[in-house]
């Protein structure tokens, strides 16, 4: 039996209103937004159909986070991620289904997993969506891609290609086993001693190879990169996403503008000293990562600037309680305060990753149709950041999975 549901006494917004609109209901029927308007509107729309009612006392509705850059099976160097690195494959996915079930808890209902071990990101993803269960939507890559000792080798499960054919069938595995998009990594990053940021991975023909493989089976494909010169190839290329950009130029933003090409910044990586003291990151890896932080935020703002589509994507996992708030409030405050400004930041963790994700026609927005991933916050997002802060429920799928409000449910027979 279908369940229905009243969000009452709310505000909603989302990144295509041009305000919150006040003295607001939501309506939602078994795992979808049936009716979104004004209080009298939707109690109209529901008619006398048997409902549970959620009082929300004039708090603000908005959309499901989206998180476009998540790791659940994340194994920095240090002790805590060598556990990692020694779990069997039961207790990875056991390890990674916690993971999962806290970042909903968070508010984030989304997630992009761009990398994870031995492929145990698609029988989660299964279970998932199942309904077995408890945990964000997931779109995954599979293993990310990456040459001999490459970004990520070993450790984060990167699949070590090499050459054209290797890059073209490392691209086609994941296919196989079920990636939605790809990942490949095209140059060196923070979490590899033997490399810098800078260090280029690919020959034109690997990235050319990656790229119009995803292509031709209708795959967006991403990119951990960090240089300006190999960016910019792979953008020529088609590249459709540049995850982390730590040294972008104006020149090679004003190329991924054109061409449509777009950026998660992942700023907290290079700004997150107690989460790396927290799993013991080395010395070296920390002084990386921190010394970088400056420029990282230079390539975002010439990214803003030059109109590049950015997005929410934390790589911490979203859920780490870090800064009094989750690593992905945390992410999406520095956007807003780096660059973009509330209402834009609130874009970039809703609407803006479901149209790159092909989703936008049921995710990302609060409108009538789409799935019922809904956050409730003491103020509006769109006109403050931090009000992530206040997150007190989350509905994903219609169901309620976190209600701070305690007991506000109520049965409500229907008016005579
Ligand atoms: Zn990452």
């Amino acid at each position: 039996m279908t369940t229905e549901l009243l969000l009452h006494n709310c505000s909603v917004v989302d990144a295509t209103r041009t305000e919150a609109l006040t003295g607001a209901a939501v309506w939602i029927s078994g795992n979808t937004i049936a009716a979104v308007g004004t209080e009298r509107e939707v109690r109209d729309a529901l008619g006398n159909r048997r409902h549970r009612v959620m009082d929300l006392g004039g708090r603000f509705v908005s959309p499901g986070l989206i998180n476009m850059h998540t790791h659940l099976s994340l194994s920095l160097p240090g002790p805590r991620g060598a556990e990692v690195k020694a779990m069997s494959a039961p207790q990875l996915v056991l390890h990674m289904a916690d993971g999962a079930a806290r970042t909903l808890q968070c508010g984030v209902t989304t997630i992009r997993c761009v990398g994870e071990k031995d492929h145990a990101d698609f029988p989660l993803k299964a279970s998932i969506e199942s309904g077995k269960l408890r945990g964000p939507r997931m779109f995954t890559a599979g293993r990310p891609i990456c040459c001999t000792g490459g970004h990520g080798h070993g450790s984060s499960g990167g699949l070590e290609c090499d050459g054209e054919t290797g890059f073209r069938q490392g691209v086609r595995q994941q296919i196989r086993a079920g990636a939605d998009f790809i990942k490949v990594m095209i140059s060196g990053g923070i979490s590899g001693q033997h490399e810098k940021i800078d260090t280029r991975q690919v020959t034109r023909g690997e990235l050319e190879a990656a790229i119009s493989t995803a292509h031709e089976w209708g795959r967006k494909i991403t990119a951990h990169a960090g240089p300006a010169p190999v960016i910019a190839e792979a953008v020529e290329l088609g590249l459709d996403c540049v995850e982390h950009g730590y040294e972008l130029t104006d020149e090679v933003t004003a190329a991924m503008a054109e061409k449509g090409c777009a950026l998660v910044p992942t700023l907290v990586v290079t700004r997150c000293k107690s989460f790396f003291d927290e799993l013991g990151v080395p010395e070296w890896m920390q002084q990386r990562s921190l010394g970088a932080g400056e420029r990282h935020m230079q390539s975002f703002r010439s990214a803003v600037d030059a109109g590049v589509t950015v997005m929410l994507g934390s790589d911490m996992p979203p859920f780490w309680d870090f800064e009094g708030t989750s690593a992905a409030v945390r992410e999406l405050e520095h956007m807003s305060d780096g660059a973009l400004g509330p209402k834009a930041a609130l874009a970039a963790a809703t609407i803006v990753p479901a149209q790159w994700l092909r989703a936008d026609d049921k995710l990302g927005t609060v409108e009538t149709g789409k799935y019922a991933d809904l956050i409730v916050t003491e103020g509006d997002p769109s006109l403050d950041t931090a009000t992530y802060r206040s997150l007190s429920v989350v509905v994903k799928d219609g169901v309620v999975v976190r209600d701070d409000l305690s007991a506000v449910f109520e049965p409500q027979d229907a008016p005579a």
